[in-house]
């Protein structure tokens, strides 16, 4: 038998022995030996006669010789099936690293809020409050708001996302986030299903063609100006891509509202609105100052990519490895994340003083394109802005005046 299924079989045992449900069956029979027995109360013999007989009876249906015997065999299977997996899966010889408990607890509630359980945050708030920081709490509100406005995007009332987008106008535009066009043309669909032809033209003509030529098109004035030239000269540059999604979307005003089974049916796919959702979702995170993934599930993903390594590490090294791990105060090799779990990493260290950077000591970045910290940069320019230095990775000269600071 192999180890999995060992497991497996074990498994099915622990699920047998769970006859937890059995326990109110029998507090039932109890309670209705309760209910029918009387006490007569006729005098002290008949009375001791009678609580011996109910209490023979109770003794019958067992509920505490019962239920330490079913959580004996439980616990037995349990322990049976807790050995069973420590022998299928190696054991690494992992240091205890202790956790900050209230960075945990804030990680945990970023984390809920983020996935839309506001019951376990609020549970969370209630319980754990004093970890959790102000500005934290603040993020409650505004995440619950993203989420009805989530749920209603699914249930194709684009309101809410439509206010949302209002709201953050200026910093879309500045981003040139596709939210607002994605929003355009789930009102425009809208339109179309309903078979208000006239009023999906409009959109497209006002909203649609306007948010796909981008900014591009605006007149001094701040005003979107459509005429000839402009479109003709957006087809052939950069606008093009936009100018050719919104021509197709209004091949499908002839197909009006009788889309599906068109060519046009792709526009009724939910996708699309989870195109917008998704857009909408990160656009709102990044507003917040959040990541798109939370700071718990990037921890999840990257100890998933790095601890087979880890524990092959651990096996290879024994016992040193816990040492070398502690006397480094962080990982005793360089793992590389794949480049989807690199959101986190904002930390550059110098490689010339080998020093994380700080707001102090900023990085800074020489026209040749390496990167040395403040201090390092100081020290090989003997502190002067306008003398030239060779930079340590190539033979391009530099001065400090020429260098930018990075913003981490
Ligand atoms: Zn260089």
């Amino acid at each position: 038998m192999s180890e999995i299924d060992l497991i497996s079989s074990l498994l099915d045992k622990v699920a047998k022995k769970q006859r937890v449900d059995t326990v109110p069956q029998r507090l039932d029979e109890m309670l209705q030996i309760l209910d029918s027995w009387e006490d007569s109360g006729a005098d002290d013999d008949s009375r001791a006669a009678a609580l011996a007989s109910l209490g023979s009876k109770l003794e019958a249906v067992g509920v505490a010789q019962g239920e330490s015997s079913t959580a004996r065999e439980l616990e037995s299977s349990v322990r049976k099936l807790g050995k069973a997996v420590c022998k299928a899966m190696p054991q690494p010889t992992l240091p205890d690293v202790p956790l900050d408990d209230g960075a945990l607890v804030q990680v945990l509630y970023v984390h809920m809020l983020c996935a839309g359980r506001f019951d376990v945050a609020l549970a969370l708030e209630r319980e754990a409050a004093d970890a959790i920081a102000a500005p934290t709490l603040q993020l409650r509100a505004p995440l619950e708001a993203l989420h009805a406005a989530l749920s209603a995007l699914r249930a194709r009332d684009l309101s809410p996302a439509l206010a949302w987008a209002a709201d953050h106008r200026e910093r879309l535009e500045a981003l040139g986030s596709r939210l607002p066009f994605l929003l355009a043309r789930l009102a425009f669909v809208s339109h179309l299903e309903k078979g208000e032809t006239l009023a999906a033209l409009a959109l497209a003509r006002e909203r649609l063609l306007p948010l796909a030529l981008g900014e591009g098109c605006r007149s001094p004035r701040g005003k979107i100006e459509l005429s000839a030239t402009v479109l003709r000269g957006a087809a052939a540059g950069e606008c093009a891509h936009g100018i050719a999604a919104v021509r197709s979307l209004m091949g499908s005003l002839a197909f009006a509202p009788a889309l599906r089974g068109s060519r046009y049916e792709w526009l009724l796919e939910p996708s699309l609105a989870e195109e917008a959702c998704e857009a909408l979702t990160c656009e709102a995170l990044a507003a917040l100052g959040l990541p798109r993934g939370s700071a718990l599930s990037s921890c999840v993903a990257a100890g998933e990519a790095v601890l087979p390594r880890l524990v092959k590490l651990s096996s290879l090294l024994g016992p040193k490895f816990v040492d070398v791990w502690r006397s480094g105060g962080e990982l005793p090799v360089e793992l590389e994340l794949p480049p989807t779990h690199r959101m986190h990493h904002s930390i550059f260290a110098c490689p010339v003083s080998k020093e994380p950077t700080t707001p102090g000591n900023p990085p800074m970045l020489l026209p040749c394109g390496h990167v040395l910290a403040l201090g390092s940069l100081t020290k090989l320019a003997r502190g002067s802005r306008t003398v030239r230095f060779k930079c340590p990775y190539c033979p391009a000269e530099a001065t400090t005046a020429m260098a930018k600071v990075l913003h981490l």
